[in-house]
């Protein structure tokens, strides 16, 4: 039998890379510079949506080359199995809601864990969805909003605004706002609104997946790389943080750079 928790070599891993997938390694065509193009990731209809620059490929050569690279992705699991790139270890999917094991199987332990808060957290998803709607249809905005579900368990809220219309996702959201628990989180990147319950979190099912399923030697180090704020918190937790220079988080470190009124200090 395999032993998962080491690199193909039998060790464990010396470098290993948590590594979110949308708008940091592949985009849609949409978001994609002038030039050669790769597919890598497609829609149930079979046509691609997810496209790799040359340098992206080279980055992503690199990473699979020299750790072991470990997917943590919004992505649900079905969506993330179009994404055909080669992983070996285990992936996370659904900021953190399933994780799959190398064999592409759900990892039941972190499963059961999770399917016990979903379930008390549904009638409540359910909820807001339907707020959500309405209020949507009283401002006249033009969104689609689902419930999303992996694995039989319902998980968080995805609002998507069908002609593109970043300000009145964030209206949305901070309208909902006052319906949540406190502890619940909104989301928001480019035309994605979500909406998160407490217990869902890529960060948490990293933290879990780390102490519980890989193995790692003392000088090992965890690079955690990703676009988005929702990225954040599982890239604080490792020992280098690596995003793309064009992404939601660099532009709030350009902004705070630019602040000249900024009176963080920092060596
Ligand atoms: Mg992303």
């Amino acid at each position: 039998m395999t032993d998962h928790k080491t690199n193909t070599e039998g060790l464990a891993a010396s470098v290993i890379v948590l590594l979110d997938l949308d708008n940091n390694i592949f985009q849609s065509e949409r978001k994609c510079p002038e030039g050669d193009i790769t597919p890598v990731a497609y829609k149930t209809s079979g046509e691609a949506c997810g496209f790799m620059t040359p340098q992206q490929q080279t980055f992503f050569n690199w990473l699979s080359a020299t750790s072991l690279v470990i997917p943590n992705t919004a992505r649900d699991s079905a969506t993330f199995r179009r994404a055909h790139l080669p992983f070996n270890s285990y992936s996370i999917c659904s900021f953190g809601g399933v994780i799959l094991q190398p064999d592409g199987n759900v990892e039941q332990a972190w499963h059961q864990l999770i399917a016990a808060e979903a379930a008390s957290a549904k009638e409540l998803l359910e909820e807001i969805h339907t707020k959500l709607l309405h209020i949507a249809s009283v401002r006249d905005f033009d969104i689609r909003a689902r419930l999303v579900e992996d694995q039989g368990l319902t998980l968080y809220i995805s609002v998507k605004h069908n002609n593109h219309l970043n300000h009145e996702l964030v209206d949305l959201g901070q309208a909902v706002q006052e319906y949540l628990p406190n502890d619940w989180t909104v989301h928001f990147n480019d035309n994605n609104l979500a909406i998160f319950p407490q217990f869902l979190g890529k960060e948490k099912a990293s933290s879990w997946l780390l102490k519980n399923r890989i193995n790692r030697a003392k000088e090992t180090v965890i690079i955690g790389s990703g676009d988005s704020f929702t990225d954040v918190a599982f890239m604080a937790q490792c020992h280098f943080a690596l995003m793309p220079a064009k992404s939601q988080i660099f532009s709030g470190v350009e902004q705070l750079a630019a602040n000249p009124n900024s009176d963080y200090i920092s060596d």
